[in-house]
């Protein structure tokens, strides 16, 4: 049995994978909020719960909001500030007596896409998770790009590309530093840019809602979005020109169909070299009505209004690349 905990900013969720890759059991619960100790316990009481549940042990592999410093064992550069410089992956060995392994969790996904899912059979991909944070992972011929310093894919910590008057000097970011990707395409900078630019403060979730119900404020918001999350991945693809990207999309959400019969029908999106996320399962005749250059799509998390992001706008792409 194999157990994999993802380790979020405020949930944790762990599931149970038999030997041949079919999934047993998952538990999901909050992640404690500034508590290192409770994050540490919340880990190993998941795994033990799924471990009584099923009965047997199996060994456990966590992704982290951040990287472990191959040299002193440590978090460092974790959105949730309370892991970094914490022991976790010795402390989770320790409680659970093995040998727990700790990885970035954007390089997780990236992997995990590359290997099985999305990005099946692409040469280079590159995987974005844009939850509470916002990381990136990136996989050549099917290995990870990790890098002497364990950084390689993360982008969050680059700064918002070509910013405006408006978006300077951007806000303060928990590295230090100001106008990070992260403090304005995150859930949390997408909430925050929301309440600077309007005054009211909404969940994310509920500001999709109210721009999907016809609220202009909203809909500017998201738009906003759109066109940050298209100059930060612009100049990914300018780098390392990805094959592939896969973005997972973890803000608000749901509709996934609607989003593919949106794309479907935006035949702009065809510059894109490409894009999606994880979820809605994509067959053969849903492939086939997707414009040309479009060449992978899955899975649900993403909204109807996250997407149409890169599929409304996609000039902002072209722009950017141009
Ligand atoms: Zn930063």
């Amino acid at each position: 049995m194999r157990i994999g905990v993802d380790l979020g900013g405020t949930k944790t969720e762990a599931l149970a994978l038999d030997d041949h890759g079919h999934e047993l059991r998952r538990i999901r619960r909050p992640t404690p909020q500034q508590d290192y100790l409770g994050t540490v316990q919340t880990i190993t009481a998941l795994v033990q719960d799924l471990e009584q549940e099923i009965g047997g042990r199996g060994t456990v592999g966590v992704g982290i909001p951040g990287t472990v410093i191959a040299a002193t064992g440590l978090v460092k550069n974790a959105n949730s500030t309370w892991l970094n410089g914490r022991p976790l992956q010795h402390d989770l060995s320790e409680a659970l007596s093995r040998e727990v392994r700790c990885a970035n969790d954007a390089n997780c996904f990236a992997i995990s896409e590359a290997t099985d899912g999305a990005a099946v059979g692409a040469e280079v991909v590159f995987g974005v998770i844009l939850g509470t944070g916002c990381g990136g992972g990136v996989v050549v011929r099917g290995g990870l790009l990790t890098g002497p310093n364990g950084l390689a894919g993360e982008w969050g910590h680059t700064p918002l590309p070509w910013p405006s008057a408006e978006e300077w000097p951007g806000p303060q970011c928990y590295c230090g530093r100001r106008g990070c990707l992260e403090t304005w395409i995150s859930g949390r900078g997408f909430e925050r840019d929301f309440e600077r630019v309007e005054g009211r403060s909404l969940p994310s979730a509920e500001i999709v809602a109210a721009a999907a119900g016809g609220d202009a404020d909203a809909e500017a918001a998201l738009v906003r979005l759109e066109d940050r999350i298209a100059r930060g991945l612009s100049t990914i693809v300018n780098i390392v020109d990805p094959d592939v990207i896969v973005l997972d999309l973890q803000m608000p959400n749901i509709d996934g169909f609607t989003v593919l019969q949106e794309l479907n029908a935006d035949q702009r999106t065809s510059v894109i070299p490409l894009i999606v996320s994880t979820s809605l399962a994509v067959d053969a005749e849903l492939k086939a009505k997707l414009p040309i250059g479009t060449r992978v799509i899955s899975k649900n998390l993403i909204s109807r209004e996250n997407v149409s992001l890169f599929l409304r706008d996609a000039t902002s792409f072209r722009s950017a690349l141009s």
